[in-house]
């Protein structure tokens, strides 16, 4: 494993961040969630990603149980809050009532006394951001959250964060947006926006949801135990059959893993060294429903893609790149 700062911050994270949306407390049993940690932490993963709406709250419980007796200082552990996590008007969204009461619930469920880094999930309209801000501060002056984050904010609601944020003299450090070779809607507007403010990237979903492991074939079933299968017969909240799940895109992947194998990585692997060519991105956060998973995507740590090789994955994939920055959030 390497480790990167995380934006202009003194705070040192793994370049993969191990996140559990989706897998731990459903998809995956409690043993095979605890196999995953193991698995990243054995090969140096030191930053782990939850937040309280995953699985109704229980991605926090399983991450709490499966971390109790790895020494706090060793790791790095971010959760978030935003969205709603009960039937209540105020079980949701960024207000200060909100925000205390679901930073208390997930020290809670992950069985520790402080959370080293704190999203706001998404931008809340609907609450003004210095109420959202002076929360911020003052979780941080109790000493329950070291530094603050947003996730898929838009360039300008990071500039006006990052104004708040210096005036409140909160720790403001991470963008959370997603990003991979298929999905670069943050290299316009967001990136330049956070480079300004001093955010690092911590980005989300590189392999883009399973579709760039190139495992899913054109015209053949979906593999058995797969995330995509799984949506199929109980859907999650996610896009994935709507926006990658088609012949042309499944195609164009397809010819990535000759690519990758001229350079001795699988194609997984190559995905996850992609996001980590860009030097704004502090860490890269990889879901896995299995520990082989884990080993296998690390191995994306430290590689190094030159410019030739970065251009032939862009003609390959150019037809299906999202770039807009609109698509932001
Ligand atoms: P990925 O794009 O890395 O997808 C992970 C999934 O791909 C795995 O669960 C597995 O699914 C499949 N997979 C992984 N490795 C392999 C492999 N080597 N071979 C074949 N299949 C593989 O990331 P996620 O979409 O899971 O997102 C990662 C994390 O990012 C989340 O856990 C969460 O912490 C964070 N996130 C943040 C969001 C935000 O709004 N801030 C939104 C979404 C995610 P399977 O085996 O089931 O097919």
């Amino acid at each position: 494993m390497e480790y990167r700062k995380l934006g202009n911050s003194g705070l040192t994270v793994s370049e993969i961040s191990l996140g559990n949306w989706i897998t731990h407390g459903a998809q995956v049993d409690d043993g095979t969630a605890k196999a995953c940690v193991r698995a990243a932490l054995e090969a140096g993963i030191t930053t782990f990603d939850t937040a309280d709406v995953y699985s109704n709250t229980k991605a926090e419980t399983v991450l709490g149980q499966a971390l109790k007796e790895i020494r706090r200082e060793s790791i790095e552990l971010c959760t978030k809050v935003c969205h709603p996590t009960g039937s209540g008007h105020n079980d949701r969204g960024l207000s200060r009532k909100h925000i205390m009461e679901a930073c208390n619930a997930s020290l809670r469920r992950l069985q520790t006394d402080y959370i080293d880094v704190y999203y706001a999930h998404r931008y809340d309209p609907h609450t003004p951001l210095e109420e959202t801000f002076l929360a911020f501060a003052d979780l941080v002056r109790q000493g329950k959250v070291h530094y603050i984050g947003v996730s898929e904010w838009t360039a300008a609601q990071i500039a006006q964060g990052s104004a708040l944020a210096k005036e409140l003299r909160v720790p403001f450090i991470a963008s959370q947006p997603q990003y991979s070779m298929l999905w670069r809607v943050i290299e316009q507007e967001v990136v330049p926006a956070s480079t300004q403010a001093g955010l690092g990237q911590i980005t989300w979903s590189p392999l883009a949801q399973g579709i760039l492991s190139g495992k899913y074939i054109p015209d053949q079933e979906l593999p058995a135990g797969s995330r995509a299968a799984a949506e199929a017969g109980a859907p999650f909240f996610n896009n994935l059959a709507g926006q990658w799940l088609r012949d042309d895109v499944l195609i164009a992947v397809q010819q990535l893993i000759p690519l990758a194998k001229e350079i001795g990585l699988t194609l997984p692997q190559l995905a996850v060294a992609w996001v980590l060519q860009h030097p704004y991105v502090s860490s890269v956060i990889i879901g896995a429903s299995r520990p082989e998973q884990v080993l296998e995507n690390v191995k994306a740590a430290g590689v190094k893609l030159d410019r030739d090789f970065l251009s032939r994955i862009d003609e390959i994939l150019s037809e299906w790149i999202e770039r807009d920055p609109a698509r932001t959030g």
